[in-house]
């Protein structure tokens, strides 16, 4: 199978199942868990935060991250298309009665900084109080320019906002700019971090902050049921894809540019391609059509009138080859 829907369909390879099978553990509620603890103490590092924590999913380390800084009665701004607005079932609203503000993000995946401006409530019992400003990055593939996230840093200082970055896919930016993650994180407060996207572990995600703040987060985890035990079999994946599955992301990349290019080549509409994802839009009634030529010939694919494609560590560029030889063969017949 050649499985192009996402970077969330990645498998562990054999030498990280070997690194989950050697893992020491112990019960990690406790602390007691030395594999979690040094996989929070790499992410620590890496990022330049104080401390971390390991959660089972991404979606769990962005409603704690929220937990964490908002309370009842408070808001965060967000973009429109924002994970942590529209794809997490509104889990933030419902268990933590925290209003989102969703605004408009600009072509580049940032917030215009006036229009968060704008959004800001003045202190007045009408309003919700403003406490969060939420990015995203890498946004549907586009890397926040890092010019944008010192301003938008600055700017939440001078508002006393926080400034959390949901960065599932923040290694792809970490390659695609070729800095650290450290350069890119001393402009937030808070950073969530997918292990299980383009990094390839089957589960886990991480969230990053200062001391006190992850202390309130490790409450909250408890609470929604993120405290795990001997969890360090999970943790040995992540530190595993931290060692040996990051730099590899540029060959994702260059891969998704790759194929942009063959499919332009054919005549297919390219939308967009940025980091590890590209986008096609595809005349009215093909989608559906090209999905099932596809699945025949085992390649799987999301349909739409905008398709979006993700190259990742489980597809090559001789994979690659074949799509575009069946997406030919499908504009051919
Ligand atoms: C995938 C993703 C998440 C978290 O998703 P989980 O499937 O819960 O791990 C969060 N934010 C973004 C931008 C994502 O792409």
């Amino acid at each position: 199978m050649i499985d192009l829907r996402s970077d969330t369909v990645t498998r562990p390879s054999a030498a990280m199942l070997q690194a989950m099978m050697a893992a020491e553990t112990g019960d990690d509620v406790y602390r007691d868990d030395p594999t979690v603890n040094a996989l929070e103490a790499e992410a620590a590092r890496l990022s330049g935060k104080a401390a971390a924590l390991f959660f089972p999913t991404g979606t769990q380390a962005n409603l704690v991250a929220l937990l964490s800084h908002c309370e009842r009665g408070e808001e965060y701004i967000v973009g429109q298309q924002a994970h942590n607005y529209k794809y997490e079932a509104g889990g933030a609203a419902v268990l933590g009665s925290i209003q989102p503000q969703p605004i408009l993000a600009a072509d580049d995946g940032t917030l215009p900084l006036e229009v968060v401006a704008a959004a800001i409530k003045p202190d007045d019992i009408h309003f919700a109080r403003t406490r969060l400003l939420s990015l995203e990055n890498t946004h549907h593939g586009k890397v926040l320019p890092l010019d944008y996230l010192a301003k938008a840093w600055a700017f939440t200082r001078e508002r006393k906002l926080a400034l959390h970055i949901d960065g599932a896919r923040i290694f792809n930016a970490v390659v695609a700019q070729a800095v650290t993650l450290e350069a890119i994180a001393r402009y937030c407060d808070t950073l969530t971090i997918c292990l299980s996207k383009g990094l390839g572990t089957p589960v886990g995600s991480l969230l990053c902050g200062d001391a006190a703040y992850i202390e309130r987060a490790r409450r909250w985890r408890k609470m929604v049921g993120g405290g795990m035990r001997q969890v360090g079999i999970l943790a040995a994946a992540g530190l595993y894809a931290l060692q040996h599955n990051v730099a590899r992301l540029k060959d994702d990349h260059d891969n998704a540019a790759w194929l942009g290019q063959q499919l332009h080549e054919i005549g297919v509409e390219v939308v967009d391609q940025q980091t590890n994802m590209l986008f096609v839009r595809l005349p009215a009634g093909q989608a559906e059509k090209l999905k099932a030529w596809m699945a025949e010939r085992d390649v799987l694919i999301s349909a739409g009138p905008t398709t979006r494609l993700v190259t990742h560590i489980d597809v090559d560029r001789a994979a690659l080859e074949q799509v575009v030889a069946h997406w030919k063969a499908f504009l051919q017949q």
